[in-house]
């Protein structure tokens, strides 16, 4: 696809190449060749190919994967490993315990190991032989409107410059207007965020609520860990009002790809992902897998995790959500790659039915929400549907909360629990009266750079690159206001929980202080978007071929 001011018709449009929007294509795709009908589907992808924007864990419920290929094409999927050993394990800095139970729906029996990008670039080369169009290094940052209907998207205009004017190099984005189009953005998408705004998709759900995880890839000494171990951690280094896990996979290649899970509802103006995980690293129990190793990877993604309650409404005219977008993932089972897959077929299905009545309207397209709920997205998310919020007022009262919903079909004895949006949770730094987690981590200031990184370390191995010619993604809207909240009664926040030191507190001579803006070095995870206060910082979608590139995470 060129990048020109030209006009493309297409039948199904799908904005993402990640397991949702692939199996969206690859399930419509075989439809509609069994229906003898030749209709075209494009998928936009903003990584500079497939793959290089998708991070996960990843442990995989593979048995989606049985319904969506033939047996000839699941045989081929590049699993790594099957789980073989799966332990939950309780973690203090120096101690841990192997649980001799899983927690509830921890348990990964009869799983597999894999790289997500992986998974995608092969998913991507089988929906290529069923004629589906996929085109890697382009972002879609409009979607096109006729009246108040959807009837396409538009890909970002390339050549400008950082105030917005265009140069020699300038290139319109494409427009592609299409019968349906469906969004597979993944966490927080933009496009979505902004036709949930329009519909007011929201208003009968919950506000969702999002963790971050950071994650490395290590190669290690062949003894330190086997293929096919699995273990997630609880406790250490959070206190039990922070929300988060830990996970250590065993690959092949003497390769272990480990990672922490946090929630974005921690109080703490303070608090530093990035930082929490190279703490965790320096554990007893987590150190000896990395032991003589050396960094491979490094990338950070968030996650929805607000979960059924969360769930908005998934179709308009024209247009339907699925995957992360549409908040699909179980989180006591830290699991949404079955999840994205299935409501990928469930949209494609709704779809395939639309097109062949030509009739795309929300009338036809509500169905898409009515098979999810009765699917086992439905199954997996209705019983937990209180889980994530139980845990709000920390890990003892959580525990109870959670154990009180598991014998009660998941309802607990308070009914529907409500969240607040993550950055309202964060406190003002005159308000927050626990000790600051800066403090409390005052001994692990240093990065060895062996085991330890800082952030500018980390963001080398993440392969990320932003061309310097485009108007910056990341958005301050006011930056007096921006200076008098979030910089002055927050503490600018933004300078800890970004996981790659996009934004710096710069304090001039006079004391004056300001945000700087490293939009290149983004890894598009959007937790500004979601946690700074007062929604100070919105994301936007750089130019195509930008952000990370990762390789196997
Ligand atoms: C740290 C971590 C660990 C996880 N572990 C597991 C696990 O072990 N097992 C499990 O089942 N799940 C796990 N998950 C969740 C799982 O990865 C997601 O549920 C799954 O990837 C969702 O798929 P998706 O297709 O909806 O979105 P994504 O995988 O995020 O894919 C979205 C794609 O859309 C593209 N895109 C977005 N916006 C645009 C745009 N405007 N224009 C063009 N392209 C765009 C992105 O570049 C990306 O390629 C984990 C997630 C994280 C972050």
């Amino acid at each position: 696809m060129s990048s020109n001011n030209e006009t493309i018709q297409t039948d199904v449009l799908i904005v993402g190449a990640g397991p949702a929007g692939l199996a969206t294509a690859i399930h419509l795709a075989e439809i509609l060749k069994q229906r003898g009908r030749n209709q075209r589907i494009m998928i936009i992808e903003k990584g500079s190919s497939v793959g290089s924007h998708i991070l996960s864990g990843a442990l995989v419920k593979p048995s989606v994967f049985k319904e969506l290929l033939s047996d000839s094409d699941y045989a081929e999927i590049p699993f790594i490993t099957k789980v073989r050993k799966d332990r939950t394990v309780l973690l203090s800095e120096k101690r841990s315990l192997k649980l001799p139970f899983h927690a509830p729906y921890m348990s990964n029996k009869g799983n597999y190991i894999a790289s997500l990008g992986q998974i995608c670039k092969f998913l991507a080369s089988k929906a290529e032989k069923k004629g589906v169009e996929i085109y890697p290094g382009f972002a879609v940052d409009e979607l096109l409107y006729k009246g108040d209907k959807v009837i396409g998207a538009k890909t970002k205009d390339t050549g400008v410059d950082h105030e917005g004017k265009h140069l020699e190099n300038y290139q319109p984005g494409t427009r592609i207007e299409a019968r349906i189009t469906i969004l597979a953005e993944g966490s927080r998408g933009s496009l979505t965020k902004s036709l949930i705004k329009k519909y007011k998709l929201d208003k009968d759900s919950n506000p969702q609520i999002y963790s971050l995880g950071c994650k490395e890839l290590w190669s290690v000494p062949e003894k330190n860990i086997k293929p096919g171990e699995t273990y997630h951690t609880m406790g250490f280094p959070f206190k039990h009002e922070e929300f988060g896990g830990g996970f250590i996979y065993g690959l092949t290649e003497n390769r272990v790809a480990i990672g922490l899970v946090v929630g974005l509802d921690y109080h703490d103006p303070g608090y530093d992902i990035h930082r929490a995980f190279q703490i965790w690293k320096t554990s007893a129990f987590v150190s000896k897998f990395l032991k003589g190793g050396k960094l491979l990877e490094y990338g950070a993604k968030t996650l929805p995790e607000g979960g059924y309650y969360s769930i908005p409404k998934l179709y308009v005219d024209n247009a339907l959500i699925v995957g992360d977008s549409a908040g699909l993932i179980s989180m006591p089972a830290l699991k949404g790659i079955h999840l994205a897959v299935k409501s990928g077929m469930l949209a494609a299905e709704t779809a395939a039915d639309a097109l062949s009545i030509m009739d795309t309207s929300e009338n036809i397209l509500q169905k898409y929400q009515l098979s999810l709920n009765k699917s086992i997205i439905g199954k997996e998310l209705y019983p937990v549907r209180n889980f994530r919020e139980s845990f709000s007022k920390g890990l003892i009262l959580g525990g109870i909360r959670f154990g009180t919903q598991l014998i009660t079909g998941g309802a607990g004895f308070s009914g529907r629990l409500v969240p607040h949006e993550d950055f309202q949770r964060t406190h003002k730094m005159s308000d927050y009266k626990n000790k600051p987690f800066l403090e409390r981590f005052s001994n692990k200031q240093e990065y060895d750079k062996t085991l330890t990184f800082d952030k500018e370390t980390d963001i080398f191995y993440s392969g990320v690159h932003h061309d310097e010619q485009q108007k910056c993604h990341l958005l301050i809207k006011d930056r007096e206001e921006f200076s008098a909240i979030n910089i002055e009664q927050y503490g600018a926040p933004c300078q800890y929980f970004c996981p790659a030191e996009v934004y710096e507190l710069h304090v001039d001579k006079t004391g004056k202080k300001e945000i700087r803006i490293h939009a290149e070095n983004c890894l598009h995870c959007k937790t500004c978007d979601i946690k700074s206060p007062e929604r100070g910082i919105t994301w936007t979608v750089p130019n195509g071929d930008n952000g990370p590139e990762y390789q196997n995470m």
